[in-house]
């Protein structure tokens, strides 16, 4: 056995050294990316303005709105006890997947959620599983996480989504219709919502009537009136129901896909 240093041991030689020949302000947050000491964050205009996102090598670590870079190194530095670097160019191919996911397709991205408990990460992941254009109730993300008496903590546990945006808690609503609470503000849920096709004024609208569910009487299946198969059903064959016992009392049953009961 030798006593040779091991690499990451002559890597972190190697940073100080830089450090100290005073290394261009680009290279270090790549190097410190690279080593795992530090995140690196870049600004990203979105439907809602510009936002910071921050990654490292397990993934995409947060995504949020400040006023400056000052202010976001702040949040992070306090949420995550870790620093952050901005960089000027940041990984290309994940700049790619990240419009590809906000303009709604389905491609994977990895996310950092390190911090957060097991139940925080199930309603995260489950929110993931909603489409871009469609809406659910908390109630809907406690009931298939199997914790269906926990739609408060479902809801705080979306309030605290450190990846809003692209963790879409935006698409979770409160059971009666209403657009609810948001990581990032009420009003840019809306204005989320609208950019991705839903119609939030109709949406309350039939809230306020009472509407909870559209059926086919063709099919005699019942969904949530945003699920894509509740959409395609024309209006002479759209009926509704206000509760999931009216739905079955009139021989429904619930679409397997939008999954309302
Ligand atoms: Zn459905």
């Amino acid at each position: 056995m030798t006593n040779s240093p091991s690499k990451p041991d002559q890597l972190l030689r190697d940073l100080h050294a830089l450090h100290d020949a005073q290394a261009p302000a680009t290279l270090a947050p790549h190097v410190l990316l690279t080593l795992g000491l530090s995140d690196a964050y870049w600004q990203m205009v979105t439907a809602i303005g510009s936002v910071f996102i921050a990654y490292n090598k397990h993934g995409v670590s947060a995504v949020h709105l400040a006023d400056s870079a000052a202010d976001f190194e702040r949040y992070f530095r306090d949420r995550f006890h870790r620093r952050t670097d901005q960089i000027d160019s940041p990984d290309e191919k994940l700049v790619k997947i990240i419009n590809r996911r906000l303009a709604g397709e389905k491609v994977d991205i990895h996310f950092d959620l390190r911090g957060l408990s097991d139940f925080e990460r199930a309603v995260l992941m489950k929110a993931l599983e909603i489409p871009r254009g469609e809406i659910r109730p908390y109630a809907w993300i406690a009931r298939e996480i199997e914790r269906p008496k926990a739609v408060r903590a479902v809801g705080t546990a979306l309030g605290n989504n450190p990846i809003p945006l692209l963790i879409p808690c935006h698409r979770v609503v409160r059971s009666d219709g209403y657009i609810g609470n948001y990581a990032l503000g009420p009003d840019r849920k809306r204005v989320i919502l609208e950019a991705e096709g839903i119609d939030v004024d109709s949406t309350v609208a039939l809230a306020e009537h009472g509407v909870r569910y559209y059926g086919s009487d063709t099919t005699h299946i019942f969904c949530y009136p945003t699920c894509r198969h509740a959409r395609r059903t024309t209006g002479k064959h759209l009926v509704t129901f206000n509760s999931e016992a009216d739905a079955r009392a009139a021989g429904y049953r619930p679409c397997k896909v939008c999954r309302p009961a």
